[in-house]
C-alpha cells in the first residue's frame, strides 16, 4: 500500500493548469501520475483521447451480477496566480498544521487520491472484493468539461451499465459535518441586443422622437420580475417541485444565521419571494439575474448621444423538473411579447445546463424504480459516514451548476453519490489553496466502508 499523503504530493507537484496551453506538461505528468498509480493496483488503464485533454479510464473487471461503481475525479487544476499571494509555491506541496497546501490540494487531487487510497487499502485487504469499479477522471473540469459529453457518448455502451458515480468535489461546512449533495441547479444564458436607430444621433437634434435602446432594455428588464421577487415569466414555475419536508428539515440541521448571511453579503435587506428563507431560496428555486447592462457612453464627463444599440445579459438558475429547452422558450417568447415594437432586437442565446436532483432511499419522494444498489450505496455512505466522523451527513441541494453530474444522467442514466470533502478554508481556486488531512484520512476510512458495503450487499441479497 502506498502512503496517500507522499501519493498526494507527487500528484500536486504535477502542474496541471487545463485552461493554459503552457503547462502541457504538467498536464501530461499529472495524468501519467494517476494513471500509473491505477495500473499498480491492478486496474486496466485507458487513456483516453478527447479534442483537448485526454481523460484516463481505469477499470477493475469482473463478473456482470457483481455491482459497478463508477470513481469521478479531476486531475486539471486552476491556474495558481496571483503566485505572490502563496506562502509557500503552488506547485511544491507542504504539510503544516495537519493540512496539504498547494493547487489541486482540494480541488480536486486530495478527494481523488481520498478514494483511490481507500480502493487500494480494501483491495489489499479483500483481494477477492465482488465489486466492479472503474476511475474516470477528466482534465477539463476546470475549463467547464467541453469534451466530457462527447466522451459519455461514445463511452455510453460500457459505461451505462455500471449502477451509480461516486465522486468527491463538493463541499461541507464543517470537519465533522459532511454533507452529500442531492440537488444542483441548471443554467439557461443569453444575451439580448436591442437597436434603436441605425447610429448614434445628437440628443437634441433628434431628441424626442425615438425610444432610447436603454429604456427598451430597461422596461424589457424591469417587466421579467414581480414585486415580491417572482420571476415573471407565465409559466416559470409550472416544473418547479415542491420542496418536501424533509429537505427543509435538512437545511435546518444545516443551521445558519440569516442575519449573518445578509451582513455577509453587505446588503441593507434581503429579497426574496414569500414562503422561502434566504438558505431556501438559494437552493430550491429558480432564478432569473441580470449579469451585464451597457449601452451609450461610458466614458467620463457628458455626451449628449441617443446610443444606436443596448443589450443585457440574462441568466436563469433551474431547478428539478426544469428543462432548459422550454425555459428558454419562454424566455423568448416572453421578451418578444414585451420588446417595445418601435426598437429591434435579437437573442444570441449562449450555453445551458440541466437541473440534477437525486433523493436518497426512505424518503417521502424517493423514486420507486430507485436502482438497489444505489439505494444500498446511500445506506452505506449514511452508516459509513456516521460512524467515522461521528455525525450522519446532511443531504442538501446545492444553488450552483455541475453540467457533468446532469450529463452523466442524460447519457448514462446513472445518478451520483456526491459525498463533499473540502472546508470553506481550503481556498479552492485561490491562493493557499489545502485540503485538511483528518478529513482526508477519515474520507479514506468512509469510502472504504461505503465501497466494501456496496459490494458485500449483493452477497447478503444473493445468498437469500
Ligand atoms: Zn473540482
Amino acid at each position: 500500500m502506498f502512503d496517500p499523503i507522499e501519493a498526494l504530493k507527487e500528484f500536486v507537484r504535477h502542474p496541471s493548469v487545463s485552461a493554459d496551453p503552457a503547462f502541457r506538461e504538467g498536464m501530461t505528468g499529472a495524468r501519467e501520475f494517476v494513471a500509473k498509480l491505477l495500473g499498480s493496483l491492478g486496474f486496466a488503464v485507458e487513456v483516453v483521447k478527447t479534442d483537448l485533454h485526454p481523460i484516463v479510464l481505469a477499470e477493475r473487471k469482473g463478473p456482470a451480477e457483481w455491482p459497478h461503481v463508477i470513481i469521478y475525479g479531476h486531475y486539471d487544476v486552476q491556474p495558481a496566480d496571483p503566485l505572490n499571494l502563496w506562502t509557500t509555491p503552488a506547485f511544491e506541496p507542504q504539510v503544516r498544521g495537519g493540512r496539504i497546501y498547494g493547487r489541486g490540494a482540494a480541488d480536486n487531487k486530495g478527494p481523488l487520491m481520498t478514494h483511490i487510497a481507500a480502493v487500494a487499502r480494501l483491495l489489499a485487504r479483500r483481494p477477492d472484493l465482488p465489486l466492479r469499479v472503474t476511475f474516470m477522471i477528466e482534465g477539463e473540469e476546470e475549463m467547464g468539461s467541453p469534451s466530457f459529453p462527447k466522451f459519455l457518448e461514445a463511452q455510453s455502451a460500457r459505461l451505462r451499465k455500471a449502477d451509480f458515480v461516486f465522486l468527491s468535489d463538493t463541499g461541507i461546512p464543517r470537519e465533522d459535518q459532511i454533507v452529500i449533495t442531492c440537488g444542483l441547479r441548471g443554467l439557461v444564458l443569453c444575451d439580448v441586443e436591442v437597436t434603436g436607430s441605425k447610429s448614434d444621433l445628437h440628443s437634441g437634434l433628434h431628441g424626442g422622437v425615438l425610444r432610447n435602446p436603454i429604456q427598451a432594455v430597461a422596461e424589457l428588464c424591469a417587466s421579467l420580475h414581480r414585486p415580491d421577487g417572482r420571476v415573471n415569466i407565465p409559466g416559470f414555475y409550472d416544473d418547479v417541485l415542491d420542496v418536501e419536508p424533509w429537505e427543509r428539515e435538512e437545511l435546518r440541521k444545516l443551521g445558519g444565521d440569516a442575519e449573518q448571511y445578509r451582513a455577509f453579503l453587505g446588503i441593507p435587506a434581503f429579497h426574496t419571494p414569500p414562503g422561502y428563507t434566504p438558505f431556501e431560496c438559494t437552493r430550491f428555486l429558480p432564478t432569473l439575474e441580470f449579469n451585464g447592462i451597457g449601452g451609450g457612453y461610458q466614458g467620463e464627463g457628458t455626451k449628449t448621444v441617443i446610443p444606436s444599440t443596448a443589450f443585457v445579459k440574462i441568466s436563469c438558475r433551474l431547478v428539478s423538473n426544469q428543462t432548459p429547452a422550454k425555459i428558454r422558450e419562454l424566455l423568448h417568447r416572453t421578451i418578444a411579447e414585451r420588446m417595445p415594437k418601435d426598437v429591434t432586437y435579437r437573442i444570441v442565446d449562449q450555453h445551458d445546463g440541466t437541473p440534477y436532483v437525486v433523493v436518497p432511499p426512505h424518503r417521502s419522494n424517493t423514486p420507486k424504480d430507485q436502482s438497489p444498489v444505489l439505494a444500498r450505496a446511500f445506506d452505506a455512505a449514511d452508516a459509513a459516514i456516521g460512524e467515522i466522523f461521528g455525525k450522519r451527513p446532511l443531504y442538501l441541494r446545492e444553488g450552483g451548476s455541475v453540467p457533468i453530474i446532469a450529463d452523466i444522467k442524460r447519457v448514462l442514466g446513472l445518478d451520483s453519490v456526491m459525498m463533499g470533502l473540502f472546508l470553506p478554508e481550503d481556498n479552492l481556486h485561490a491562493p493557499n489553496e489545502s485540503f485538511h488531512l483528518g478529513v482526508m484520512e477519515k474520507g479514506m476510512r468512509a469510502s472504504e466502508k461505503i465501497l466494501e458495503r456496496v459490494a458485500d450487499g449483493r452477497e447478503r441479497e444473493g445468498s437469500r
